[in-house]
């Protein structure tokens, strides 16, 4: 994808300090961050939404999971708890239309979601 933010990133078109990364995912901060601990993880591939996910890409999920699990401890909030987002579509409230997860946490974090 040639606009693709996330993409670019993953290209090092945009600077950004990488936390971690294994072979099919990484992961950086959120530029507006929602809790304490705001983390993006996202496939190295470009995947638009959970909507393409199917056995061709679904490595690329597992990396995104292990690479979450690596930082919750790094960030120390394995403990307490945490939550993984991912946003699908207008109602889902997607705005990059590259897969990614959302790690939250370092706060107690509201259910039901708004
Ligand atoms: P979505 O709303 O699609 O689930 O999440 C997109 C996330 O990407 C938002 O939380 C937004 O703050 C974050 N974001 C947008 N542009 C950038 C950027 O250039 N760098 C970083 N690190 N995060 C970004
Ligand atoms: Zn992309």
């Amino acid at each position: 994808m040639n606009n693709c933010l996330f993409c670019k990133i993953v290209k090092g078109e945009i600077p950004t300090e990488i936390l971690a990364e294994n072979d099919l995912a990484l992961a950086f901060r959120d530029i507006d961050p929602k809790a304490p601990t705001h983390i993006l993880i996202i496939p190295k591939i470009h995947i638009e939404s959970t909507l393409e996910l199917d056995d061709s890409n679904s490595k690329s999920l597992l990396a995104m999971t292990q690479l979450a699990n690596i930082i919750s401890k790094q960030e120390g909030i394995d403990e307490k708890g945490y939550r993984w987002v991912v946003n699908t579509g207008k109602d889902g409230g997607q705005t990059v239309f590259h897969l990614h997860l959302h790690l939250l946490g370092g706060r107690s974090l509201n259910w039901p979601p708004g």
